[in-house]
């Protein structure tokens, strides 16, 4: 480029230089030529006045006397058709003497319609003016010789020529030094941006243009400095959602490559670091890795279980994002979910059973006594108690369903409360199941405190009666059951139910309370037990903003306790 400009500037400068001289040579010329028409002009009047001062006999010799001596002028007189008359030169030279005008003189001079013409021939400047009717004046005047001139203008001219180049390279050099240095400084910041560096540039500089273009350059440098930060708080945003979500998201490139996985998905598929992001280098969940072989060429879903257990929903869905083939993989874990929905076909199973054999005996013995075949009094009175029986458990069985379904439809707005002293609730539930524990001589022990809570009576007294039936069908004969209220010491209300009896067994404590669980299904079945009761009583006590524990050794008795919230506490309890 340097080098360019340099060639450039010296052919510029060269051409300029040639052109000038030229130029010059030609208005010098036209300047002289035109000085010396000018001259000629005022020499041929004057010659021509001179002349017509004189009589006919002394032109010749006043011609004589007037061109005398004189190196630059000459003078001739001719008749109209050209011929010499009077040649000034002739006597003086004595040699060069004209015998006639050329026709081409003759023509310009008639064409000039008697105006003096002027010409040049043979190295000099003629003039040709009317002197009378006869007679045509011809003043000539030598041409200035200008070659002299022009040798020494060419000569300066190669001169100047040459230093001014000199001069031109070393400055153009100078400049050109510096406009490339410029560029190269353009170029290097224009690089270091490209290469995401983003510092500002020093606006130091000696050109003013250079310093705006820098500026302007700050100015884009800012601009994408906080087109990044926004677009990194954007992704650290998403970054933080993904990572958050309680499911697992991996996206690959359709050619196995990983795009983004969040910790969920990371632990899931036991994410390791690999040498390249392809899937096959990062993940060592096998299993899983078959899955996702398949799942990259077709649109799938399915459950995976794995070894702890838990059972995940996987998804694989083909999308296309940004002109790039994406596959998307989505985990949830589904365990709950699965296993509520085991839960609810075995209850269905469980109900229609509990159902159908309270049914079949009803239907049966009915039959037997409709057909008028028996006719022992005491066989009619237990096939009678068989059927009341049935009636009764499907009864309970179809009452626990109902009021499930029931507590299962409950809002906050549908939930009416009320203050109730927990005390009375509890002596009117051992009140009514007084029959029932004397029947296995079991003692209810109870000191009444003065708690009172915000509540539903009714919710309340359902939930405390079934867990002391629970104390009472799950005890030995001759057992206890210990009722006890009062207040934490966090100042929230309690109440518990403590047995003597057959204690529950460790790993069934974690599914107690789950819906239809039943802990020893022979056993239930002869204390007539539908596996719904302690559902009901977990999901009165979450309705109180409360929550229910149990601890249980078996063999040594059962404690449950219920925790109400603190807000459901009314102050102004008294026995505390
Ligand atoms: P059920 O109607 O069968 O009693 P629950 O939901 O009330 O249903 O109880 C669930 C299971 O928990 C029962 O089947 C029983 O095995 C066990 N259970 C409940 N309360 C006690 C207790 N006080 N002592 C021992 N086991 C109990």
């Amino acid at each position: 480029m340097q080098k360019e400009l340099v060639w450039r500037n010296l052919l510029i400068l060269s051409v300029s230089l040639i052109a000038f001289f030229f130029v010059t040579l030609f208005v010098a010329n036209y300047v002289n030529r035109y000085n010396q028409e000018k001259e000629l002009l005022y020499v041929a009047d004057l010659f021509k006045d001179e002349l017509t001062s004189v009589s006919s006999q002394n032109l010749s010799n006043e011609v004589y006397r007037l061109t005398d001596g004189q190196e630059r002028y000459s003078i001739v007189l001719s008749d109209n058709l050209g011929e010499i008359k009077i040649d000034g030169a002739s006597d003086h030279m004595g040699e060069g003497v004209l015998d006639r005008l050329s026709e081409k003189e003759l023509s310009g001079f008639n064409e000039s319609q008697n105006m003096p013409y002027v010409y040049i021939a043979d190295g000099k400047m003629h003039c040709m003016v009317r002197f009378n009717s006869d007679l045509i004046l011809r003043t000539s005047i030598a041409m200035v010789d200008n070659s002299e001139f022009i040798i020494t203008s060419t000569f300066f001219l190669v001169v100047v020529l040459l230093v001014v180049m000199v001069i031109s390279v070393m400055m153009t050099n100078n400049v050109s030094k510096t406009v490339v240095k410029t560029f190269s400084n353009i170029n290097h910041h224009l690089k270091t941006i490209a290469g995401g560096q983003y510092s500002p540039i020093s606006l130091n500089e000696p050109y003013p243009e250079v310093a705006e273009a820098y500026s302007e350059m700050n100015v884009v440098i800012q601009n994408i400095q906080s087109y990044i930060q926004n677009i990194n708080a954007e992704k650290n945003k998403l970054d933080s959602v993904i990572n958050n979500v309680g499911e697992g998201i991996i996206i690959l490139d359709t050619n196995g490559f990983i795009v983004t996985i969040n910790e969920f998905a990371k632990t899931f598929s036991k994410f390791s670091q690999g040498q390249t992001n392809h899937y096959t280098d990062n993940l060592k969940n096998q299993r899983f890795l078959t899955l996702i072989s398949k799942g990259l060429t077709e649109d799938y879903h399915t459950d995976f279980s794995t070894e702890d257990g838990k059972i995940y929903y996987v998804s694989f869905n083909h999308y296309v994002s940004g002109g790039d083939k994406l596959v998307s993989i989505v985990i949830f874990d589904v365990t709950a979910a699965r296993i509520e929905e085991r839960r609810r076909v075995e209850f269905l199973s469980n109900a229609s059973h509990e159902l159908k054999t309270p049914i079949t005996s009803i239907s049966g013995f009915s039959e037997l006594l409709a057909s008028g075949l028996i006719n022992d009094s005491d066989k009619v009175k237990d096939y009678a108690n068989r059927i009341l029986t049935a009636s009764i458990g499907m009864k309970a069985t179809i009452d626990d369903l109902l009021y499930l379904s029931r507590i299962d439809n409950i809002t906050d707005q549908s939930f009416k409360t009320e203050p109730i002293n927990l005390a009375d609730v509890i002596a009117d539930c051992i009140a009514n199941r007084q029959v029932l524990a004397e029947n296995k001589r079991v003692e209810i022990v109870f000191e009444p405190k003065n708690v009172q809570i915000i509540g539903n009576r009714g919710f309340l007294g359902h939930m405390i009666s079934n867990l002391i039936d629970n104390a009472i069908k799950y005890n030995v004969v001759g057992g206890k059951v210990i009722i006890s209220l009062g207040k934490t010491e966090k100042g929230v209300s309690y109440l518990s139910v403590e047995d003597t009896g057959v204690g529950i067994d460790e790993s069934h404590i974690e599914f107690i309370f789950d819906r239809f669980y039943r802990v020893d299904d022979s056993r239930n079945r002869a204390t007539g037990g539908t596996g719904i009761g302690l559902t009901i009583c977990k999901k009165i006590a979450t309705l109180h903003g409360g929550d229910i524990t149990v601890e249980s050794q078996l063999e040594k008795g059962t404690k449950f306790t219920v925790i109400f919230n603190r807000n459901n506490t009314l102050k102004e309890d008294k026995n505390d």
